[in-house]
């Protein structure tokens, strides 16, 4: 009895793992439990350009959330964990100030998740912890073998900010420089704004990266615009890692957030778009980052990090109930 109400607790009661899942803190135990996924923190944010704070992300997320584990998704009509096996392994041990012993410690902690097989749900951090988390990714499916289908108001491809090679505006630059993920499959949706400059996007198109800004999500449609970046993440890899970085939302439905830039999607449209991504492509990986709690004064930022994760789940429990993929 004592133990049936600890797994129906809700969220806010006790201590805040993920959804109150239970935790793991070991390779051994991961290798035990052979999960589906697996949430890791990745409370690091020295390499922002910014508003600071993306560190509390993790802590944030975990504490959101009204919900149990029973969750029931009402649009797939699929109970996501009991068709998972999901746990939370902790955080990444992350230094303050020291980006390449924080990277090494993320990849390490995400590699561990991704050698028994499971998806590595990463929750930031500011968007250098990408570049650590979609290498360990990369390396356990095969260098070169992975699509990227990344959500952000930025590009993320600065060669350098300020001189600083590891940086929230460079990951997706590093994860095509080192072979991790190719650029002909790497996709991007949300792009708008003042950045990057005309040298960034020659740069981009070099590497045969393709891009899918706002004004053409307006324009076109984004259930069009979906199909297309799907298409083009699975020109050549089988595998995708989803990286969301919350900034792709309009301000009005994250505030708390670095780098915000007014006129991009609605929470709805990304959790929909999330939800599609998954249940058609086999995930290899998931990232939620610059999630900066100081700057969430009505903690929305926090709750639609939390959902992005669960439709990620729900679609994922909703396709291999039936099969696929
Ligand atoms: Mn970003
Ligand atoms: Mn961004």
């Amino acid at each position: 009895m004592v133990y049936e109400r600890m797994n129906d607790e809700p969220a806010f009661v006790g201590i805040p793992t993920f959804l109150r899942l239970p935790s793991l803190s070991s390779p051994e135990e991961l290798a035990r439990e052979r999960p589906d996924a697996v949430i890791v923190g990745a409370p690091f944010d020295s390499a922002v350009t910014y508003r600071p704070g993306a560190r509390f992300g993790p802590g944030a997320i975990r504490a959101a959330s009204y919900l149990r584990r029973g969750i029931y998704h009402l649009g797939l009509g699929v109970q996501p964990l009991k068709v998972l096996k999901v746990f939370d392994y902790g955080d990444a041990s992350v230094i303050p100030g020291d980006i390449e012993r924080s990277h090494a410690a993320i990849r390490a902690k995400v590699a561990e998740v991704a050698a028994v097989g499971a998806i590595p749900i990463v929750l930031g951090g500011d968007h250098s912890v990408t570049y650590p988390s979609a290498s360990a990714v990369a390396e356990a499916v095969g260098r070169g073998q992975l699509g990227m289908v990344h959500f952000d108001a930025h590009a993320d491809t600065a060669p350098d900010s300020w001189g600083v090679l590891l940086s929230h505006g460079t990951p997706m630059r590093r994860l095509i420089e080192s072979g991790a993920v190719q650029g002909s499959a790497f996709v991007q949706v949300g792009l708008r704004g003042y950045w990057p400059p005309p040298s960034v996007m020659e740069w981009m198109r070099e590497q045969g990266m393709r891009w899918h800004p706002m004004d053409e999500i307006e324009r076109r449609g984004f259930d069009a615009v979906l199909e297309d970046a799907l298409a083009e993440a699975l020109d050549g890899p089988e595998a995708v890692y989803l990286s969301v970085d919350i900034d792709v939302l309009d301000p009005a439905f994250a505030p708390g957030t670095g780098t915000p830039e007014p006129g991009g999607l609605s929470a709805r449209e990304l959790l929909r778009a999330v939800r599609r991504i998954v249940g058609e492509v086999r995930l290899a990986g998931l990232d939620v980052v610059e999630v900066s709690p100081p700057y969430d004064p009505a903690g929305i930022t926090a709750e639609v990090a939390h959902r992005v994760v669960l439709e990620a789940l729900s679609a994922l429990a909703a396709a291999r109930s039936q099969g696929t993929p």
